[in-house]
């Protein structure tokens, strides 16, 4: 596997790869690589060519209060994996390389049913942060698919909202959650979590489980009085686990508005909460 620092050398790798007719798939991560991230390479690697992945972690998507300092950077271990994953390039770009004109201005993609629910409701920089960086490694790495995780849903469908609107010619794929043994959903900051809230995390995966089968049982119905009586419930529950829970919503999954009971069928449950700094986002798909 080739590494590559800045956007000359990347482009002198793709422009010889496009040269020779090759399909490039592209897989943009923040690095500290696990299972879910290596699941998209795998997938770039089934369906492309070539298969390139960045890792940067990108400050514009991070608060003024969040961890951006202490987000996990493992470069030497996120370059082995990828390697033994059969990656064949890897762009790990400073700051000055992605953000040349400096972080003051902002460019956005504005699309108020998408943007400002959700992460975009507690995390008001998040999905501008999202967009402003993966439409500039789109625009150096100008790959043929690229790759997100349906853990960070929302994220998805904003991406694909973003090509389509920027006329990117990438198809957007997304690959499925990948979870520990336990179903604890993998995620960079897991490892922010003491031996004992790790077990705690679990409650967020349980609960998706249990409003699935609260809606197949009819328990749980879509009326937004009921989803509301669930909803504090479950974060009275929650918060005396030490959460602080941000939301749990059933969305329909085509476009994350709210599910309408007897209309929608493909569904998405989807749950955020804070334990002890450590933010932690899941979510289920049912299909009812
Ligand atoms: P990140 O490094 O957290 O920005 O994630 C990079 C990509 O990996 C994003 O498209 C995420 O949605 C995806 N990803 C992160 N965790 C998982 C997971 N557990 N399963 C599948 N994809 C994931």
């Amino acid at each position: 596997m080739k590494t590559v620092l800045d956007s000359t050398a990347l482009k002198e790798q793709l422009d010889k790869w496009r040269y020779q007719g090759d399909r490039i798939g592209f897989v943009p991560t923040m690095g500290n690589l696990h299972a879910g991230h290596i699941s998209l390479i795998d997938l770039a690697r089934q369906q492309c060519d070539k298969v390139v992945c960045s890792v940067f972690v990108n400050p514009t998507q991070f608060g003024p209060t969040e961890d951006f300092n202490t987000y996990p950077r493992t470069l030497e271990d996120d370059s082995e994996k990828l390697a033994a994953a059969n990656c064949d390039l890897l762009f790990a770009p400073n700051g000055a390389t992605m953000y040349p004109e400096g972080l003051t201005s902002t460019v956005s993609i504005i699309a108020p049913d998408l943007t400002n629910m959700l992460c975009g409701a507690s995390r008001p920089h998040f999905f501008n942060g999202i967009t402003r960086v993966v439409s500039k490694l789109f625009h150096m790495v100008m790959p043929d698919k690229a790759y997100f995780g349906q853990k960070d849903y929302q994220q998805l469908l904003i991406i694909k909202t973003m090509t389509e609107a920027l006329s990117f010619p990438i198809e957007i794929i997304g690959g499925p959650i990948i979870r520990e043994p336990d179903g604890l959903a993998m995620s960079s900051r897991n490892q922010y979590l003491a031996n004992d809230q790790r077990n705690t995390a679990l409650l967020l995966f349980n609960a998706l489980k249990q409003a699935e089968s609260d809606l197949r049982c009819g328990a749980l119905t879509l009326a937004s009085s009921q989803i509301q009586e669930y909803r504090l419930a479950l974060f009275k529950k929650l918060e005396a686990s030490g959460f602080i829970p941000d939301y749990f919503e059933i969305k329909n999954r085509k476009d994350l508005s709210i599910a309408k009971e007897g209309v929608d069928k493909a569904l998405l449950i989807l749950i955020a909460a804070d334990l002890n700094g450590t933010r932690l986002i899941d979510n289920r798909m049912i299909d009812l």
